[in-house]
């Protein structure tokens, strides 16, 4: 059986070297993971240009699991988050807020449209209870780009403190703890950073940290006790998953040999320019406009041809070695193709092509 190249939004397409990284078992009370998991830590940290007063917390789970770490850790019982919101990610973040029963309020745009900062502001200054802000960095949903370091300088400006979400971004787009004030943002081991899939990755504010003692509403989700088990003896408080810690740290390594962060940036940059371009030139659109498209996973408008049906696109192109994704959008119906991961643009090449005679098959010309 031919194994697809994910074009999807994770989990992604990995090298066999971070694949081949899991083939050891580790004591997790040894040393020598005690060392693997520090490395891992400090190059994470170092990806997004933290200092002293930063640290870069792992935990077990999906991404949605170090964003509900996050918010239960960060927001306090008395506080109130403000959550800008322009997809599924964004709204996922409110039911969390209703389930550890945290003070909200909502602002949301339409999905094609990214956060509009005079709108934060004026939310800011009528509602003085609001302690904290939230908002999705690249929104998968549609593969919107919000302006977080925009975001990050009226939140600052207004006292607040903020969270982000940056599961689609984080080990691509720059994010740079030096500029963007926040508390603590949020990553996956197996998006922008391609290892695979099994652990977060929030990078926090050592200060913010402290006085966060005591406001989780769980136990396995606190990131204070968590970053507590790590500094006190540089272990996991429960079972770490050992082999995806390695995978990480191969991928981390493969991260640097690329040439960091710039470098597979332009790559992704590559893969998505081949496949807008091809796309174009197959008759389809882009469901956002340009200057809001992140480089990370596009979504299109499906064709009004009657032969046209998802399920025998999506398989057509899975027998030929390719797995897109559905939309999911509220509104309109859409289909979504990822650039990131360990795609090259000899494969988005190719995928135009595949994609084209997937469509004629179906009869769609
Ligand atoms: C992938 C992703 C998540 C986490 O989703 P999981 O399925 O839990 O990995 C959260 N936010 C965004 C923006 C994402 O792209």
């Amino acid at each position: 059986m031919q194994i697809p190249l994910l074009l999807t939004p994770g989990p992604l397409t990995t090298a066999p070297v971070v694949r081949q990284a899991m083939l050891r078992d580790w004591g997790s009370r040894e040393k020598d993971f005690a060392a693997l998991d520090a490395g891992v830590r400090t190059k994470l940290a170092q990806i997004a240009n933290a200092g002293s007063e930063h640290t870069a917390l792992l935990i077990q789970g999906s991404g949605t699991f170090a964003v509900e770490a996050m918010l239960g850790t960060f927001v306090p019982k008395q506080g109130k988050l403000l959550l800008l919101v322009n997809g599924s990610y964004g709204r996922r973040m409110a039911t969390m807020c209703d389930r550890m029963e945290r003070s909200k309020q909502v602002i949301e745009w339409p999905e094609d449209e990214s956060v509009d900062v005079a709108r934060l502001a004026a939310a800011l200054e009528s509602d003085s209870s609001i302690t904290h802000v939230a908002v999705v960095h690249v929104e998968t949903t549609s593969g919107l780009l919000n302006p977080v370091e925009e975001i990050s300088r009226v939140v600052h400006a207004h006292g607040r403190r903020l969270l982000v979400d940056a599961m689609a971004s984080f080990g691509a787009l720059p994010l740079d703890l030096q500029i963007l004030k926040a508390d603590a943002v949020a990553a996956s081991s197996n998006k922008c950073l391609e290892g695979v899939p099994g652990i977060g990755v929030v990078l926090c504010n050592i200060t913010a940290l402290q006085t966060a003692a005591g406001n989780s509403p769980c136990l396995a989700l606190d990131l204070h006790d968590q970053w507590r088990g790590f500094e006190t003896n540089g272990q996991w408080r429960f079972t770490p998953p050992v082999q995806i810690v390695a995978a990480l740290n191969s991928a981390l390594d493969l991260l640097s040999e690329e040439g960091g962060i710039q470098a597979r940036l332009a790559r992704y940059r590559q893969n998505a320019a081949i496949l807008l371009a091809g796309m174009r030139g197959l008759g389809f659109t882009l469901f956002l406009r340009e200057e809001v498209q992140a480089p990370i996973i596009l979504t299109f408008h499906p064709p009004t041809h009657p032969q046209y049906n998802f399920d025998r696109l999506h398989q057509g192109l899975l027998d030929r070695g390719f797995a897109i994704y559905p939309g999911k959008l509220t509104k309109a119906e859409s289909f979504r193709v990822g650039c990131i991961g360990q795609i090259f643009p000899a494969d988005m090449n190719r995928f135009i092509i595949t994609f084209k005679s997937v469509m004629s098959e179906m009869g769609i010309h």
